[in-house]
């Protein structure tokens, strides 16, 4: 069976490298040259733990190509994955499907064989009936089935999600397009839960899970609040709640909100699609509106930490939008930066991996450090705003900072160990 990719970005990259380790033949193709050009001359475009090495790995064996030739990448594909973008269009917040559409038109012509067409891109319910009647108007003659897969792999932890899988989701009514996948996930060693439903349920499946899972993050956050007036401790409580087998432990991290390149678009798309047919997420609805908020709320949380000193300096750790990835999209770490430069605050910051996608963003409205150690010296106050392992290691007593006040949204930092090495402590939760 040879796979293509549609669409190498970050879900794409992965799935790529992950079929081609599991002994695919894998064309990826994308539209941008200079990123096929830095593929092709071995560089990884994107930081995840593991990818380097499966990248390398599978370029070396052949198993694993790179293309902007869609003609090329289509005609010998058995399985056609399309992961590209759908984000958020600006102003009515739905889900933008113009590159998926112009994705679709440019693979219909060249189709051959019988081809199974999985879309992995997230997209508003109904879209994969949208994708057959592109395909069956340009290429009456293909032999095709449209299948929704949708993708659920965590950023930071993609290569073990591709390899261990929940589960998998695939909506289509076609018993040879079933077959097909049943053959794709063959080859896995942890053989993963294949969930046969229809497409519009499977395209229904990513938006509720990623909602549910904003709202539960909303959730412990607005704990976390209530925590910090009635003296209780938000860990405590997040770990007695989650002992709970029907509610569970993950997603009770309390934090500076929710962000990344999915929860914020998703929540939005979800409304969206849900008033567009006179239904009410009021839940859905809430959280966005409070997830906005805190991020406000979080950067005047680290400005009132410095209120009474002049011309402050922040260093801020972490402006990944969480750790174990460059990703930067719709990063609380990034929204509460831009917030406090915009007060004519000075920032120095310093993030493990981050530092290259940070900087298309903020530019030099901030200044960049080397070290997490350099990203403090001579500040007012540090904000830690990314919960990198490695923040945890770092000897206090190292920091040469001009006050000794730490703001830690992401209990990085042990309060009493902050505490006995002459700093003021504030997090979040208790
Ligand atoms: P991305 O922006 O990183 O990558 C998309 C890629 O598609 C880009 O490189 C772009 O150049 C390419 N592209 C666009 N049009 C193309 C075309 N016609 N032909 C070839 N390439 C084309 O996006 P992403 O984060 O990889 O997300 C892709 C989809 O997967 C989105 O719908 C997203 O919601 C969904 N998703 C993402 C994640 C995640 O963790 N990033 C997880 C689950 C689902």
């Amino acid at each position: 069976m040879k796979i293509t990719i549609i669409g190498t970005g970050y879900v794409g990259l992965f799935v790529g490298c992950g079929f081609s380790e599991l002994g695919y033949d894998v064309i990826c193709v994308d539209k941008v040259p200079e990123k096929i050009a830095d593929l092709n001359a071995g560089k990884v475009i994107l930081f995840e733990d593991g990818l380097d090495e499966l990248f390398r790995k599978n370029v070396a064996s052949g198993k694993l190509k790179f293309t902007v030739d869609t003609k090329y990448g289509v005609e010998s594909a058995d399985f056609i994955i399309i992961t590209v973008g759908t984000p958020l269009h600006s102003v009515t917040k739905e889900a933008n499907v113009k590159y998926l559409y112009a994705a679709i038109e440019e693979i219909a012509p060249y189709l051959s064989g019988y081809t199974v067409i999985a879309n992995k891109s997230t997209v508003p319910v109904g879209t994969g009936d949208k994708l057959v009647e592109i395909i069956k108007t340009i290429n009456p003659a293909a032999n095709f089935d449209v299948i929704s897969m949708p993708e659920f792999l965590r950023e930071g932890l993609a290569i073990h999600d591709f390899f261990h899988p929940d589960r998998v989701v695939v909506g289509t009514d076609s018993m040879r397009a079933q077959d097909a996948v049943k053959k794709l996930f063959s080859p896995f060693q942890d053989k993963p839960n294949i969930l046969f439903v229809e497409r519009r349920s499977a395209e229904l499946i990513k938006y509720a899970s990623n909602a549910f899972l904003a709202v539960k993050v909303h959730y412990i956050n607005e704990i976390a609040d209530f925590c910090e007036k009635v003296g209780a401790n938000v860990y405590d409580v997040a770990k007695g709640v989650g002992l709970d087998s029907r509610i569970g432990d993950k997603f009770l991290n309390p934090g500076p909100g929710y962000g990344g390149s999915c929860f914020p678009k998703d929540t939005n798309a979800l409304v969206h699609m849900a008033r567009h047919v006179n239904v009410n997420l009021s839940l859905v609805e809430a959280t966005i509106a409070g997830n906005d908020a805190r991020k406000s709320k979080m950067a005047t949380r680290i400005s009132d930490a410095i209120k009474d000193i002049e011309n402050p300096k922040i260093a801020v750790w972490g402006l990944a939008f969480k750790n174990g990835t460059d990703d930067v999209r719709e990063s609380p770490a990034i929204q509460i930066v831009q917030k406090l430069v915009s007060h004519g605050i000075k920032i120095t910051a310093y993030d493990p991996k981050a530092m290259e996608t940070a900087h298309s963003i903020l530019g030099n409205s901030i200044a960049y450090a080397d070290s997490a150690v350099d990203a403090a010296k001579d500040t007012d106050a540090l904000a830690i705003l990314t919960e990198w392992p490695d923040f945890k290691d770092i000897p206090l007593a190292k920091l040469q900072m001009r006050h000794k006040r730490i703001v830690d949204l992401r209990h990085m930092v042990d309060a009493h160990v902050a505490m006995n090495n002459g700093f003021d402590y504030e997090g979040i939760g208790k």
